[in-house]
C-alpha cells in the first residue's frame, strides 16, 4: 500500500510539471484529491489494515496529499498573481496624459434673446406670465375683439384642433387669461414669451411656428407717450443707447390706435445697409392702446382703466442681432450653427 502511495505521488508530480493552464490544474486537483481520487480509495482501504500498519500508512498517505497539495496552492498562486499583474496593467492610468474636455452645450439664440428680452422688462416693474399653447377659439380671437367671421382672423390661418380650439396664433390670449386673473384689479404690467402658430408656407423669413413677447400694461391715466417711452427704453437696451424709434399708424383688431414700430437699423445705424433695405429703419413691434372693447371683455372699465400692449417676434429680433439670414437655421439644430453661440 506505502508503494502504491509513492507511485501515486510520483504520478501526480509528473503530471503537475506539466501544467499549461488553469484548467489543466483544476482538472488534476480533482483527479487526484478529489472524492472518487485514487487517494480517497487508498484511505477507504485502510479499515482492512492492521492496527499497527494504519498509523504509519495513515502518515504516508497525508504526505502525499500534502505534497500534492503544496504543487497545486503554489501552482495555483501563480497563476493568481500573472493574472492581477495582467488586470493591473490593463487598468493603469497614465495621469500626464492631458485630459479630454468636456463638450459644453449652448443657450439656443431663440431663448438667449428671450432671456434678455426678460430680464430688460423685469427691470422695468414687469412680471413673466405663460399660458397654453393650444388654446380656445375664446381667449385667442373672442375676447381679443376678433368675433367669429371677423375678416382680420384671415390675417392669422390656424391650425384648429376642433372648432373651438386651436394651436394658439398669438401669446395675447394670455393677456385674456391675465386679465380674468386679475378681477379688474391694477396695475396689470406683465409680458408673454412662448411659441405661436400659423397655416404660413416655411421659407426663409416665414415659419409655421416662431416665438413672440408681448407685452401688456393696465392701469389709470396710461397713455400713448407711456407706450412710446417704454419702447423706446427696450429698444435702447436691447440694441444700443443710440437706437431710435418712430411709430407709423397701422391696425390691429385689439388695439386702437394701433402703431408699426420701426427701430433705427443696429447694423448701420440709420445710413442704409443690406439688412435695412436701405431704408435706416428696422419694422420689429406691433402697438398700440388696448382696445376699449378689449380692456371691457376683460373686466376692466375703459372708462376708469386705459393700457397699452405690444408684440414682437423674437426671431426676427434675433436675426437682426446675431446676423442671421434663414428664420429656419433656428429649428433644424445643426450643431455648427448652434455652437455659434457658445461664446455670446
Ligand atoms: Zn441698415
Amino acid at each position: 500500500m506505502k508503494e502504491r502511495l509513492l507511485t501515486l505521488k510520483e504520478e501526480a508530480l509528473r503530471e503537475l510539471a506539466q501544467v499549461e493552464n488553469q484548467q489543466q490544474l483544476a482538472d488534476l486537483r480533482i483527479k487526484y484529491l478529489g472524492k472518487k481520487g485514487p487517494l480517497t480509495e487508498i484511505l477507504r482501504g485502510m479499515g482492512a489494515l492492521s492496527a499497527e500498519e494504519r498509523p504509519v500508512i495513515g502518515q504516508v498517505a497525508n504526505e502525499v496529499r500534502g505534497a500534492i497539495e503544496e504543487v497545486i496552492e503554489a501552482k495555483q498562486a501563480a497563476y493568481n498573481e500573472a493574472e492581477t499583474n495582467a488586470r493591473l496593467a490593463a487598468e493603469r492610468i497614465d495621469v500626464t496624459l492631458p485630459g479630454r474636455p468636456a463638450a459644453r452645450g449652448a443657450v439656443h439664440p431663440i431663448s438667449k434673446v428671450i432671456e434678455e428680452i426678460e430680464d430688460i422688462f423685469i427691470g422695468m416693474g414687469y412680471t413673466v406670465a405663460e399660458g397654453p399653447e393650444v388654446e380656445q377659439d375664446y381667449y385667442n380671437f373672442e375676447a381679443l375683439n376678433l368675433p367669429k367671421n371677423h375678416p382680420a382672423r384671415d390675417m392669422q390661418d390656424s391650425f384648429y384642433i376642433t372648432d373651438e380650439i386651436l394651436m394658439r396664433t398669438q401669446t395675447s390670449p394670455v393677456q385674456v387669461r391675465t386679465m380674468e386673473k386679475m378681477k379688474g384689479h391694477a396695475p396689470v404690467k406683465i409680458i408673454c414669451p412662448g411659441k405661436v402658430y400659423r397655416r404660413d408656407d416655411d421659407d426663409a423669413t416665414h415659419s409655421h411656428m416662431f416665438t413672440q413677447i408681448e407685452g401688456l400694461v393696465i392701469d389709470r391715466n396710461i397713455r400713448m407717450s407711456d407706450l412710446k417711452g417704454t419702447l423706446l427704453q427696450f429698444v435702447r437696451e436691447l440694441f444700443g443707447s443710440n437706437t431710435q424709434i418712430r411709430l407709423r399708424p397701422s391696425f390691429f383688431p385689439f388695439t386702437e390706435p394701433s402703431v408699426e414700430v420701426d427701430v433705427t437699423c443696429a447694423m448701420c445705424g440709420g445710413s442704409g445697409c443690406r439688412v435695412c433695405k436701405q431704408t435706416g429703419w428696422l419694422e420689429i413691434l406691433g402697438a398700440g392702446m388696448v382696445h376699449p372693447r378689449v380692456l371691457e371683455m376683460g373686466g376692466y372699465d375703459p372708462e376708469e382703466y386705459s393700457g397699452f400692449a405690444f408684440g414682437l417676434g423674437v426671431e426676427r429680433v434675433a436675426m437682426l442681432k446675431y446676423d442671421i439670414e434663414d428664420i429656419r437655421h433656428f429649428y433644424t439644430n445643426d450643431l455648427r450653427f448652434l455652437k455659434q453661440f457658445v461664446h455670446l
